[in-house]
């Protein structure tokens, strides 16, 4: 594992996504549910993107799923993986894989969200081997 840690860019928080990132700097991850065709989906946003219907609300999320796809950025000042994560409430997200040895990365792996600190912003949602 690398000693050297990477700078994590601060996410812009926007009025649709500010409760959010608020979310996240407590520790917990949100997903948009819609009430009207009953998904949740990500990334969070007003109007559900599977039925275009307003009706949406918050939802806590398990913080579990598994990995997708990923690739390790091997050529990077301090390497690290980027990841979709299929969470374990459905929608996939883009995301880092963290805390754990870049070479021991599986498919299909489970793991946990966490948090990691960026740059002057919110902390942003990762993930590790759970
Ligand atoms: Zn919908």
């Amino acid at each position: 594992m690398a000693a050297q840690t990477r700078t994590i860019p601060a996410p812009e928080p926007n009025p649709e996504t500010k409760p959010y990132w608020d979310a996240a700097a407590k520790g917990r991850l949100l997903l948009k549910k819609c009430t009207s065709c009953g998904q949740v989906h990500f990334y969070p946003r007003a109007i559900c993107p599977l039925c275009f219907s307003d009706k949406t609300e918050w939802q806590e999320a398990s913080g579990r799923g598994s990995i997708y796809s990923f690739s390790v950025m091997r050529r990077a000042s301090v390497p690290y993986a980027i990841a979709y994560v299929t969470l374990a409430e459905g929608p996939t997200m883009m995301t880092n894989i963290v805390d754990c040895d870049l070479d021991g990365i599986r498919i299909g792996q489970a793991v946990k969200v966490v948090f990691k600190p960026s740059d002057c912003g919110p902390p942003v949602p990762m993930f590790a081997p759970a």
